[in-house]
């Protein structure tokens, strides 16, 4: 009797989520122009009515504790309260969306998959909301750490008010533009992490990499590893490191499930 062995099924790729980056970076957004309201009227406002009524008198250093302690108060306030938050919906999306696809392409394939989450799971999930919160604080902190500078630069230039805000126009631009990178390059960690995870939860061991071609400049060792299999828990040995599809910044890389011989 022949032993008909099945050709392994493979699954189609699965890619972050444009939404889920795009609402990410709307957070982002509504973060930094929340504090850049504060900072407008706060500390514009307040530095103006002083430097009108002191002018040149107002002692440096005063002014310097004054406006690292407004700083030290804004990011308090917006990015420490709202980071985790913003994290947590981010990951937490990122998560039901996978799962979701995941399961859809699982069930086309012949399996029905109930996802029961590990601790080890649990802690890349973890780390990875840890991450993000991370880079939310960093996120919001740059800007203050450039509002400061350009404050200070305010008075050493014989109070240039004018000059100050457009100092703080740009200030916001640069912060703007940061948040579509931040957006870009979390959502693509996020979904690798958390495909990572996933696979392991199923017992799919192998993927097959795939270049998406949509960089620029593409890594040439990642465009060579298009089309090869590579094992889930270790990831593809590129450029001297053990690397996911999608980890590195600006990686656009995906790859596809291979789901022989599992939960048969
Ligand atoms: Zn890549």
């Amino acid at each position: 009797m022949a032993i008909i062995r099945k050709k392994p099924t493979t699954l189609p790729a699965l890619w972050p989520n444009a939404g889920i980056e795009k609402s990410y970076r709307k957070a982002l957004i509504k973060l930094l122009n929340q504090i850049s309201d504060e900072v407008n009227q706060v500390l514009v406002t307040e530095f103006r009515k002083r430097a009108a009524q002191e002018k040149a008198q107002m002692a440096m250093d005063g002014i310097v504790d004054w406006v690292a302690h407004i700083v030290d108060f804004l990011a308090s306030k917006w990015s420490d309260r709202l980071a985790p938050e913003i994290a947590e919906a981010f990951v937490s999306k990122t998560v039901t969306n996978y799962e979701s696809l995941l399961k859809t392409h699982m069930r086309k394939a012949g399996f029905t998959v109930r996802f029961q989450i590990t601790p080890y799971q649990r802690e890349a999930l973890q780390a990875t909301i840890e991450n993000n919160v991370g880079e939310i604080k960093s996120f919001a902190s740059q800007y203050l750490e450039r509002v400061q500078k350009q404050v200070w630069q305010c008075v050493t230039s014989g109070y240039d008010l004018s000059g100050l805000a457009t100092e703080l126009e740009k200030n916001y631009d640069i912060s703007k533009r940061r948040a579509e990178l931040i957006a870009r390059d979390q959502g693509a960690k996020a979904h690798a992490v958390i495909e990572c995870a996933k696979r392991q939860e199923l017992g799919i061991t192998k993927a097959i990499w795939l270049h998406s071609h949509r960089s620029k400049k593409p890594r040439q060792s990642h465009l060579q590893a298009n089309g090869k299999v590579f094992e889930v828990s270790k990831g593809m040995y590129l450029d001297g490191e053990w690397v996911q599809p999608g980890m590195l910044i600006n990686c656009r890389c995906g790859s596809k499930s291979i789901i022989d011989g599992i939960g048969q």
